[in-house]
């Protein structure tokens, strides 16, 4: 099994000094949109949150909201070279090679990418399927994109069922995939939300968390604050605000255990640190 981790969104959100916790007020941040491409032996590809969609570089403001456009992307156009699909063909590989797609949750952001893999089984827990489709809150109105399902996905919906996985709950027999790819339910970003577990990669299992927070301080030193903005937009976000704060406390146990390598959906430093250690050797990549 080889894990490859891509951004396929480069944020630009007001402001660096709120969100990343350094650099001036008024210029623009950084975060990532961190999913994973995973190599199998025999399931093909699976692809673990996708970021944006092709279609959605062309129109964002149109497919992905107002705000969201003028709040984290800024000015530029969301560059399409960095969508899932773009980076997985530069590989050398197809879209119909991506056969499962394992979002963390279904937010604008992790799934907007759907579209472009019409054909891949889409593994998520069934509370969160039904948040996106049913859109029952104002809230969730805006942040599921009716667009990112309109093609129909495959879907494999999930509930958890008692296993244990250090000390958390799992879903392990996700339909077509091995056991070393999994869910951890960890609700309260959204109603729905899973981390997932990877295991079987050189280096050690992935806990890959989405948006089960936000920043590593989060879940690294209790001491050390987090920028002020991402926690007041976590806040907002949050579908449970209450089980946001235990689930940063669950996952900061997990992260000092030493041998997971835990890491959320848009921390541009976890993404440098991941991404570097895991740099693709050009020689390994299979031809077109
Ligand atoms: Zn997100």
């Amino acid at each position: 099994m080889r894990v490859h981790h891509l951004s396929c969104l480069t944020f630009c959100p007001l402001s660096a000094r709120l969100v990343n916790g350094r650099g001036s007020l008024f210029e623009r941040g950084r975060m990532e949109a961190h999913c994973l491409l995973i190599e199998t032996e025999r399931h093909g590809l699976v692809l673990v949150d996708t970021g944006i969609g092709v279609d959605d570089c062309a129109d964002p403001k149109g497919r992905l909201g107002g705000l969201f456009t003028r709040v984290l992307i800024g000015t530029s156009t969301p560059s399409v070279a960095q969508t899932a699909l773009k980076q997985i063909e530069a590989l050398g590989f197809r879209a119909s090679d991506v056969r499962h797609i394992v979002p963390t949750h279904l937010d604008l952001d992790h799934a907007g990418g759907l579209p472009d893999f019409p054909h891949a089984t889409v593994h998520v827990m069934a509370a969160e399927k039904d948040a996106a489709l049913l859109r029952r809150t104002m809230p969730e109105k805006s942040r599921y994109r009716p667009v990112h399902f309109a093609h129909g996905p495959k879907w494999s919906t999930y509930e958890a069922k008692g296993e244990r996985w250090r000390g958390f709950e799992a879903v392990r027999a996700l339909e077509g995939l091995p056991p070393e790819i999994f869910l951890i339910p960890l609700a309260g970003h959204s109603r729905g939300h899973a981390c997932v577990g990877v295991e079987g990669a050189s280096g050690g299992p992935l806990v890959h968390c989405g948006d089960a927070y936000f920043h590593r301080a989060a879940i690294d030193d209790a001491r050390a604050p987090m920028p002020a903005g991402l926690r007041v937009f976590e806040q907002r976000l949050a579908f449970d605000r209450s089980r946001v704060a235990e689930n940063h406390a669950r996952l900061r146990a997990l992260r000092e255990g030493g041998d997971v390598r835990v890491f959320c959906a848009h921390d541009p430093e976890e993404y440098d640190a991941l991404r570097t250690a895991a740099e693709v050797a050009p020689e390994l990549r299979r031809a077109g």
